[in-house]
């Protein structure tokens, strides 16, 4: 799906879909059976049917939290084969704390969530890191559609303004673009991602994956040659920029990377950086939905699209991650 250019679905005027923590707490916090309702309609969509014998019917066990197919008797419970399967949360406290990550504005930290949710440090870690792989499983379907567009590879906790950013430095290097409706103003999506090094042939993969490029296009980035390699698909201005003018053309991309990495360290104390890819997921999604609505449908297909996701299995492919790029120590 790509972000189109003139999407006036996404004005914000009147409450519509919007939902607040009240309206959270009534609607699901205190009524299991609408918590229940909201897994149930992820793990059957077109209604129950038993995996092993594919009978439609059931009866609910109370005791054991199950759905028992009346004919063979096959039991099944709710998270099984989901992204939330080794869970041990009761069904309205998991809910209540994917509702908080997916609605703060900028973000919330591990601690902020396990006091909330009272549920210990570890487990509110896992239940955001898992809320970020369905961020990042989200931004990957997205792509940018625009007239104008702002890019650069930015370093994570490297000054953005001094025209020295992140060279020689051993700080993660990430990749950002930005759509916009006429050039320097404030961008409608983002989309980040981290990158291994400052490379056209990198650059060149990102944008033939992610962004619509078209001669009529343009497309601005700072002195840097790296972005020449784009120039038959896109008009590049890469002129040398005056970073002490205010008014200079990337000044809402830096101010947009300044953002970000004082974000990282007011509020997530202690990124480490195998863990920062997921950290600009979150990011590029909350950007990208700042006037979200209908959040719970929302949630709800980002769980049915996702698959299973232990501990374990996180910390393997961040282990995976690491070792490509060097970072066992990290
Ligand atoms: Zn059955």
């Amino acid at each position: 799906m790509y972000y189109k250019r003139n999407n006036k679905r996404l004005s914000v005027s009147g409450r519509g879909d919007y939902m607040s923590t009240s309206d959270f707490i009534i609607q699901y916090y205190t009524n299991l059976d609408a918590c229940r309702k909201f897994f149930y309609d992820i793990k059957w969509p077109t209604g129950y049917y038993c995996e092993k014998c594919g009978c439609t019917h059931y009866y609910f066990m109370k005791t054991k939290n199950c759905y028992r197919c009346a004919n063979c008797k096959h039991d099944e419970r709710l998270l099984s084969n989901m992204i939330f399967q080794d869970k041990k949360l009761p069904l309205n406290v998991l809910l209540y704390g994917l509702f908080l990550i997916f609605t703060a504005n900028n973000g919330i930290s591990s601690v902020e969530l396990s006091k909330e949710l009272k549920v210990n440090y570890k487990t509110a870690c896992l239940l955001q890191t898992k809320a970020r792989i369905l961020m990042k499983n989200s931004n990957s379907k997205r792509f940018l559609d625009s007239d104008f567009y702002e890019s650069d590879v930015a370093y994570t906790g490297a000054p953005s303004h001094n025209g020295k950013r992140g060279l020689g430095t051993d700080k993660q290097p990430f990749l950002i673009v930005l759509s916009t409706e006429q050039e320097n103003q404030y961008p409608r999506f983002v989309k980040m991602q981290e990158v291994t090094t400052d490379s056209s042939n990198i650059i060149k993969g990102y944008f033939e994956k992610y962004v619509k490029m078209s001669k009529e296009r343009k497309l601005n980035t700072d002195c840097k040659t790296t972005y020449n390699i784009l120039k038959n698909r896109i008009e590049v201005n890469n002129e040398v920029i005056d970073y002490d003018n205010d008014n200079h053309r990337l000044y809402i991309l830096n101010k947009i990377i300044s953002n970000l990495n004082s974000q990282f360290i007011d509020r997530f104390h202690g990124v480490t950086k195998r863990m920062l890819p997921l950290y600009y997921s979150e990011f590029e999604w909350r950007f990208n939905h700042r006037n979200c609505k209908s959040i719970m449908n929302k949630i709800k297909n980002y769980i049915m699209q996702s698959s299973i996701a232990t501990r374990k299995m996180i910390r393997d492919s961040m282990d995976q991650y690491a070792t490509v790029r060097g970072l066992e120590n990290a």
